[in-house]
């Protein structure tokens, strides 16, 4: 059973591999980077599309132009990557979110074939920090037998992120264009319900790994900040794109909940990240999505590590 599994991963990386874009899911030697005390590796759950009116829909068409050029798109909209980093702490292994799951687009479903790829076993992942409950960074959470990829660890979430998702008059409670996340969440949280740890701002979740609340984009949406010589952030969507989150980081994006807090959010966390000089781990990002903030102008751009 699990050979097959693994040999039908296998051969869905293969397809999927085709494009050399680092936007697009590659066969492609996996990124990995000593950071402090922890080993680092950027896994991958594919990529999916994403239209200009979510990436963008405060670019003048001029501008659309432009940022869908630069990065590599065509017809209206471009490729996001899911980038999900692997953390070994030396007693732990850690995933930042899951993915897809192939559930959401068919183009993502990648991850637990990039795990055992990356010489690990998913029954070997002693944690997952979910940064917020959208179906491109949880769908992964179940397998073709509906049973949890990853069922020994334990799965950190934002408080308000459950209560949000979890609501049980969500149906009434919640905007119909929302129901079908919500729908997805019940099934994957609720999967997992005995393996939860709420969390809030500041908690350590790990040795040396902290979560930063970053609302907005969700209710309860969570960055997780990793020590060492500099902070490593693994934003997961805080920021969304390397150009437009960056460069408009007071544009809406077309996904974020709450679009004004979003903004709010996303301004002080990318004003913060060029202070302060933090490395970012973008979950959409070009791959492996490493780089660092600059100020530019009245705004500021992402630096891409070479
Ligand atoms: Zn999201
Ligand atoms: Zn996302």
């Amino acid at each position: 059973m699990k050979l097959d599994r693994r040999t039908f991963l296998a051969s869905a990386a293969a397809f999927f591999g085709g494009s050399l874009s680092p936007r697009r899911a590659t066969a492609a030697a996996l990124h990995r980077f000593r950071h402090g005390s922890f080993d680092v590796t950027v896994l991958s759950d594919g990529h999916f599309k994403l239209p200009a009116d979510i990436v963008a829909p405060d670019a003048m068409p001029a501008e659309w132009v432009d940022i869908e050029k630069r990065l590599g798109g065509s017809g209206g909209a471009i490729d996001a990557r899911c980038n999900v980093p692997l953390i070994e702490t030396g007693s732990e292994l850690i995933l930042v979110d899951l993915g897809g799951g192939g559930k959401f687009q068919p183009t993502e479903g990648l991850l637990e074939g990039a795990v055992l790829s990356s010489g690990h076993d998913p029954l070997a992942v002693t944690k997952v920090l979910l940064t917020h409950a959208h179906p491109d960074h949880l769908w992964g959470m179940l397998g073709a037998d509906g049973k949890p990829r990853f069922p020994n660890a334990a799965y950190y979430i934002g408080a308000p992120e459950w209560d949000f998702w979890m609501a049980p008059d969500y149906a009434t409670a919640m905007p119909e264009a929302l129901h079908a996340f919500a729908d997805g969440s019940q099934r994957d949280l609720g999967a997992i319900r005995e393996r939860v740890v709420t969390i809030k701002d500041g908690d350590e979740v790990a040795p040396g790994v902290h979560a930063i609340a970053t609302p907005g984009h969700t209710p309860g949406h969570f960055s997780y900040a990793v020590s060492g010589p500099e902070t490593l952030v693994v934003t997961g969507d805080v920021v969304t794109n390397e150009i437009v989150s960056f460069e408009h980081p007071t544009w809406r994006f077309g996904n974020d909940t709450d679009k004004q807090a979003a903004i709010a959010t996303r301004k002080r966390f990318v004003d913060q990240s060029a202070a302060d000089r933090f490395r970012l781990l973008g979950y959409h990002f070009a791959y492996p999505g490493l780089g660092r903030v600059e100020r530019a102008g009245n705004a500021f751009r992402f630096v891409a590590d070479t």
